[in-house]
């Protein structure tokens, strides 16, 4: 059950200082329910890629659908965890009404949106600080609102870029965790995107690598997961 397809994806950029070949030249699928891992060394095109798939940005040729459409802008059955956690949530606003925001654009009703917020943040571990501002967490705790808010919005596919580059060490590892759960729990779509490559080895069940420009190399390795 193919959810993404991306199609000979090549991505140039031209400004006045040159042309910049992003990327190349790369194809791949993911599955409903898969955790797929890209990682690659700064500059590789990650960022473009994800931004192409994310319908931000207009590839120069190739093609990329989610759920059999073609992505031209972006789609609202996605949704983005990026590494600047800080400036993705709103300071005027609680935990929980950050995690409620996307849902006031939906058809739910109240009660429905207040369910959906409540069971995200249990599934972060922040029930406790619903009531609380973000300035008043600490970085990790406001990376956990910001998946909290992608939990409770129910995405077909969630895109995280970088989510825990600016997190400590164990913070990282404990939030590692939490998106293992997410998927395995709850069968959660995740696109993850990182520079680690130890990172990518723990965390997916299948990891593309990107190398970087201009001779392009990408391979799908599967990596047996530990057994849990
Ligand atoms: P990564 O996320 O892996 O670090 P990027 O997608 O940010 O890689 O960048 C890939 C290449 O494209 C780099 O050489 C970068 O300098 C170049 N690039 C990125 N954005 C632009 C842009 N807006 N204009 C020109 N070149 C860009
Ligand atoms: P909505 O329109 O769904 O209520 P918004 O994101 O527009 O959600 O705003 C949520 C709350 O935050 C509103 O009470 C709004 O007045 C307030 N708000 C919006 N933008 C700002 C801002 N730049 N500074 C302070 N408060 C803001």
């Amino acid at each position: 059950d193919t959810l993404l397809e991306v199609e000979n994806l090549k991505k140039v950029y031209e400004s006045s200082t040159g042309v910049v070949e992003a990327i190349g030249d790369i194809s791949f699928t993911m599955r409903r329910g898969e955790l797929v891992c890209i990682v690659g060394p700064s500059g590789c095109g990650k960022t473009t890629l994800l931004k192409c798939i994310a319908g931000l940005l207009a590839p120069t040729s190739g093609r990329i659908e989610l759920d059999g459409v073609g992505v031209t802008s972006p789609p609202p059955s996605m949704a983005l965890v990026f590494q600047e956690y800080g400036r993705s949530l709103y300071p005027w606003l609680t935990v929980r009404a950050n995690v409620e925001l996307p849902l006031r654009h939906t058809a739910l009703a109240k009660d429905d949106r207040a369910r959906l917020v409540d069971d995200a943040l249990r599934a972060v571990g922040l029930d406790h600080a619903a009531g609380s501002y973000p300035w008043q967490l600490s970085g990790g705790m406001q990376q956990r609102v910001a998946i909290a808010r992608a939990v409770a919005y129910q995405p077909e596919v969630l895109i995280m870029d970088e989510p825990f580059a600016a997190v400590d060490a164990q913070t990282r590892a404990d939030l590692e965790d939490l998106v293992r759960t997410l998927h395995r729990e709850r069968g959660m779509s995740i696109l993850f995107v990182t520079h680690d490559i130890d990172e990518s080895v723990y965390l997916g069940e299948r990891v593309i690598v990107l190398s970087k420009s201009p001779t392009w190399v990408q391979e799908d390795l599967p990596i047996d997961l530990a057994p849990e």
